[in-house]
C-alpha cells in the first residue's frame, strides 16, 4: 500500500511541476500566442543574450534547444559568442518595437557581426548597438564587417533542424549568392527582407501536432539567386522606396485566454 501512495504522491508532485503543454496559435500574418514556452538561459555555450531590458527570450522548447545548439556549433566553429536578441514574450503576442513576427515562440534574432571580440560585460550587453553589415546605399555588404565567419554562421543557422526560413538584408543574400561554392542548397532558406542588416531572423517551422500554428508556405525551390533577389535592388531605383510592413495584427481570439494567463 505504501509504495502505491508514494507513487501517487510522486506523480501529483510531478504534475504540479510540469510545464504547461505546448500550444501554439497563429503565425506571422495573423499574430498569435504560445502556451508552454521556455526561457532561453541568459547565456550559454557560444551565446549571450543582449538588450535584456527590452528583449524577450521565451520560445517553444524546440526553438530554445535549437538556439542553444547553434551556440554550441558556432563555438565549435571558432566564432565569437552569438548575440541573441528577441525571441518572444512569455505567452507570445505582440512585442514592443513593431515586430510583426516573434508572436508564437518560433522566431529568434541573432546578430550577424562576427568580428572577433571578447564576451560582452553586463553594461555592454545592454548598450551594444549591433553594427550593420550592409553599406549605407544598401547595394552591397560592408567589406570591413564581412568575412567567411559570417558565411559560416549563416550556414550553421540554415542547417539547424526545422528551419522554415532565415531573413537577411538583400545585400547579404546577394553576397552569399556570389561567394558560396560547392553545396548551395542551404541558400534556399536564406531569404531577402527589409532591414535585417545587423541581425538575421531565424524562423522555425510549426512543431508537429500544433494544428493551430499557422505554417507559411515553404520557400520556392532553388537557391533564390535570381530575379526575385534582383527585384529588391530594382526598388532602390524607384522614386518611392518600399518602407516595409508596419501593421502588427491582433492575435486570434483563441489567444485571449493564453495571453491572459488562464
Ligand atoms: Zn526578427
Amino acid at each position: 500500500m505504501l509504495p502505491l501512495l508514494v507513487l501517487i504522491l510522486a506523480s501529483l508532485t510531478g504534475a504540479a511541476r510540469a510545464q504547461a503543454p505546448l500550444r501554439i496559435v497563429g503565425g506571422p500574418s495573423t499574430g498569435g500566442c504560445i502556451q508552454g514556452a521556455l526561457h532561453l538561459p541568459l547565456e550559454g555555450e557560444g551565446f549571450q543574450t543582449i538588450h535584456l531590458d527590452r528583449s524577450a527570450f521565451w520560445g517553444a522548447p524546440q526553438t530554445i534547444a535549437r538556439i542553444e545548439l547553434l551556440g554550441q556549433r558556432a563555438h565549435a566553429a571558432g566564432l565569437p559568442d552569438l548575440l541573441i536578441e528577441d525571441i518572444s514574450a512569455a505567452r507570445g503576442g505582440p512585442l514592443p518595437g513593431g515586430h510583426l513576427s516573434h508572436q508564437v515562440g518560433l522566431d529568434a534574432d541573432v546578430g550577424l557581426d562576427m568580428t572577433p571580440r571578447p564576451p560582452l560585460d553586463a553594461t555592454a550587453r545592454d548598450t551594444i548597438v549591433l553594427p550593420s553589415l550592409v553599406r549605407p546605399d544598401a547595394r552591397g555588404i560592408e567589406p570591413a564587417r564581412w568575412s567567411p565567419r559570417v558565411v559560416t554562421l549563416l550556414r550553421l543557422a540554415a542547417e539547424l533542424p526545422d528551419v522554415d526560413r532565415i531573413l537577411v538584408n538583400p545585400a547579404i543574400k546577394q553576397q552569399l549568392c556570389r561567394e558560396v561554392t560547392g553545396d548551395r542548397s542551404w541558400l534556399r532558406l536564406i531569404r531577402p527582407w527589409y532591414g535585417h542588416a545587423a541581425h538575421m531572423h531565424i524562423r522555425f517551422r510549426c512543431p508537429a501536432g500544433q494544428g493551430e500554428c499557422a505554417q507559411m508556405a515553404p520557400p520556392p525551390e532553388g537557391d533564390g539567386c535570381d530575379a526575385t533577389l534582383q527585384w529588391w535592388f530594382d526598388q532602390l531605383d524607384q522614386p518611392s522606396r518600399p518602407s516595409g510592413p508596419v501593421k502588427v495584427p491582433t492575435p486570434p481570439a483563441a489567444c485571449r485566454a493564453i495571453l491572459a494567463g488562464r
